[in-house]
């Protein structure tokens, strides 16, 4: 497997040999997965994190981790500034996306639509507003899949003509660092991935954990 972050590496190399200072479009999930990554990347982009998630189930929980997204960026102190833009929220965008793969477990098909329903907005936007690169918060999570969210983001960079940034962010303790930066900045950390059918699987395995617990 291709080291993602090995190339990122050699890219932020050659930015700085540059000395230039890219724009970078960072669809960002929630704000705990965007810590890292943006205390990690502001020092070398200016980046305005793209809050697209349709996928987010229910209402609340969106405005919930919105509003998150927004007061992390607010006390975060980076080298250059991070600025945010709230994308649709439309969950049928989302149903529409991952119709007939909606009983697959949690990492198989129907999170590979969504991860391109949701890059595919970012690559648009980057396109339209003239950002040098795109990517993504998600590869820090380890149960997203770097490999296919590789795949997808370069086929996007191609179909609209944007750089996009390779990432493994979870390489380096970068899933360490913000499960850290969560407790430091006293962030609103959810349990499930974002779905509803994300939140389901996740209360039977608490249902599934209870059971196995009472009859110990
Ligand atoms: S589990 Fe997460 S990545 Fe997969 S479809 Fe649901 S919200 Fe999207």
């Amino acid at each position: 497997m291709q080291n993602y972050q090995k190339e990122l590496e050699k890219l932020l190399e050659k930015i700085t040999k540059e000395g230039g200072v890219p724009t970078l479009l960072l669809h960002s999930c929630c704000a705990p997965c965007s810590s890292y990554v943006l205390e990690y990347l502001s020092q070398y982009f200016k980046i305005t994190v793209f809050y697209y998630n349709p996928n987010i189930y229910p209402e609340e929980e969106y405005r919930m981790r919105v509003k998150e997204q927004e007061r992390f960026i607010g006390l975060l102190n980076t080298r250059y500034p991070v600025a945010f833009a709230a994308g649709r929220y439309e969950p049928q965008e989302f149903y529409s996306a991952v119709k007939g793969y909606e009983a697959m477990p949690e990492g198989r098909e129907r999170c590979f639509l969504c991860y391109e329903l949701r890059l595919r907005e970012a690559a648009a936007m980057a396109k339209a507003q003239g950002f040098d690169y795109f990517t993504t918060t998600l590869s820090i999570s380890p149960l997203k899949n770097a490999v296919k969210l590789a795949e997808i983001g370069l086929k996007l960079a191609k179909e609209y003509g944007v750089s996009y940034l390779l990432s493994d962010f979870k390489k380096k303790d970068g899933y360490k660092r913000s499960v850290e930066l969560s407790a430091e900045y006293g962030m609103y950390r959810q349990d499930y991935c974002g779905c509803i059918y994300s939140r389901q699987q996740r209360e039977q395995e608490k249902k599934e954990r209870a059971l196995n617990v009472s009859e110990e």
